[in-house]
């Protein structure tokens, strides 16, 4: 198989791990749309929602669950945006299926598609901080 990043674990920590169990990791995004933007992966490769099992994606949107309440509750988040581009005509970048949780603060998020500041070092550490355990 080629090169997964969400198969590297050594990037997957790079990022900021915030949740880990058997089927699945939740991780900071690196070039975050908004405060806490985090990405729910199988740990197991698989593509797509299309050929991933149902038990699997039925635990991601659990854990998506348990990790919004985390980000509400922590860092003051008022809603969410949950969303999976799933194939490359809906501009999926990585290979390799994710949830990504954005957090929203006021009334909208900013989902134009532009690339985003990179995370800093800081507010990483920070919100590890703040939203392990
Ligand atoms: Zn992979």
């Amino acid at each position: 198989m080629a090169y997964c990043r969400f198969c590297d674990r050594e990037l997957l920590e790079k990022h900021g791990v915030l949740y880990k169990d058997k089927l699945c990791t939740a991780v900071l995004d690196r070039y975050p749309n908004s405060r806490g933007h985090t990405l729910i992966i199988p740990n197991k490769h698989h593509k797509d929602i299309l050929t991933t099992d149902d038990k699997t994606l039925a635990h991601m949107a659990i854990v998506a669950k348990k990790i919004s309440k985390k980000i509400e509750k922590r860092l003051g988040a008022k809603g969410f945006k949950l969303l999976v581009d799933d194939g490359k005509a809906a501009d999926q970048s990585v290979m390799h299926l994710h949830i990504h949780i954005i957090p929203a603060y006021k009334k909208t998020v900013n989902l134009n598609g532009k690339r985003h500041k990179q995370i800093t070092e800081k507010e990483k550490n920070l919100l590890l901080r703040k939203l392990t355990k």
